[in-house]
């Protein structure tokens, strides 16, 4: 059996090194290395992809979601509420604008904010939400716009996770993550579902205005060269990177689908085990699907339910199968963050998250020996 990894981007670069190696090794020879015409056509194409008016290319997603904060206005003060289990990133850029981060639960099932937590929430001062698409399934749309638009809120999509998920609302058209909201950004990491060879990153908005004032921003704050009409920040991304992201943006929906079918793979073997609860579709779709992208699998996490998930990671590590538990401390008890509006007992779900969930690999190049091998490794295990 193959090494079994978290994430095998070598495996996956193997099948489309000819391709890569060559349109890098072509901006090397035109030495076009920022602002090429490798990152203009990428934009392009992931605006046709995602189906969303404008794409704004950036050095990351922590800055992709900065600049989105910046370009909607908000000030020191404002309160933006967001998700109590998500990345860091997502409440670090809210802090650093001196904006007053609002930590709000999740639900059991989707792992994503709980609409009824979020609503409850809102005071005066709330200006924006941050639904974070968590493991690769978006948030519950439907009722974060709905309330965002009674309460006149903005909406700032964190889709780091969730890149080429599709969302079907209550009335059943589709969307694709992040083309949702008034502006969403997502990060191109390496691990991440539509990954770089360094840091990438993206903001995507239909509104023409805000994707105007974003793309000065990106760049200094410079709408003319050398007139410096806002205070802005120096985030791009490059053509290198941007080579490597049309290549694999070609690929991500058969991407998306083998994750998709490991995914299938793991939850049919753990059926049935009533220790073990395997992630559950949230938006309208029953299973996992062949044919949609409800669920693109960033992460494949499990619930543990006896108590056993700490054993299990040791056990795991000791069996060569690596595992990560994303995330083992809500961001309301992390120091930066902590704050006396926030009691724990309006965090049970996250709290109750933080003991149980366990993530396996999840990539691309998984095959059946090896998910087998893990899956009974874990059956065995916790019985
Ligand atoms: C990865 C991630 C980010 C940050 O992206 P970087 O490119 O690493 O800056 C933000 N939010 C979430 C939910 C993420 O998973």
């Amino acid at each position: 059996m193959r090494k079994i990894q978290m994430v095998d981007l070598k495996g996956q670069y193997e099948v489309i090194k000819d391709e890569v190696n060559a349109s890098i090794s072509n901006v090397l020879e035109t030495s076009t290395f920022i602002n090429g015409p490798e990152v203009h056509a990428f934009q392009k194409e992931l605006e046709d992809y995602l189906g969303v008016k404008h794409v704004i290319p950036c050095a990351n997603g922590t800055d992709a979601l900065q600049i989105a904060m910046m370009g909607l206005g908000l000030k020191p003060g404002d309160e933006v509420i967001t998700a109590d289990f998500t990345f860091a990133a997502t409440v670090e850029v809210i802090a650093l604008l001196q904006l007053t981060p609002v930590l709000v639960d999740v639900e059991l099932d989707s792992f994503n904010i709980d609409p009824v937590a979020l609503e409850k929430a809102i005071t005066p001062k709330t200006k924006a939400i941050v639904p974070v698409h968590l493991f690769g399934q978006c948030a519950n749309m439907d009722a974060v716009l709905e309330i965002a638009e009674k309460h006149n809120l903005f909406v700032i999509e964190d889709n780091a996770q969730a890149i080429g998920a599709d969302y079907t609302s209550e009335n059943g058209s589709k969307q694709k993550a992040g083309t949702m909201g008034h502006v969403a950004a997502t990060s191109f990491f390496p691990s991440k579902n539509l990954g770089c060879y360094g840091d990438g990153g993206a903001i995507f908005t239909n509104d023409d205005e805000l994707a105007h004032t974003l793309r000065g921003i990106v760049n200094h704050g410079m709408y003319e060269r050398y007139h410096h009409d806002v205070v802005g920040v120096n985030s791009r991304l490059d053509s290198i990177q941007a080579a490597v992201l049309r290549s694999k943006l070609s690929r991500l929906d058969s991407y998306n689908a083998r994750r998709r079918a490991a995914a299938k793979k793991y939850s049919k073997a753990f059926e049935g085990n009533k220790n073990i609860t395997v992630p559950q579709m949230a938006n309208g779709c029953a299973e996992i699907c062949d044919s949609c992208d409800c669920h693109v699998f960033h992460q494949y996490t499990l619930r543990i339910l006896n108590g056993q998930r700490d054993e299990l990671v040791k056990h795991l590590a000791e069996k060569q199968i690596p595992c990560g538990v994303y995330y083992p401390i809500p961001l309301h008890r992390q120091k930066a963050y902590l704050d006396e509006r926030y009691q724990e007992k309006d965090f049970p779900v996250t709290n109750q998250l933080v003991k149980e969930v366990i993530s396996l690999p999840m990539h691309t190049e998984l095959d059946d020996e090896q998910i087998t091998f893990i899956t009974q490794t874990i059956i065995q295990f916790i019985g």
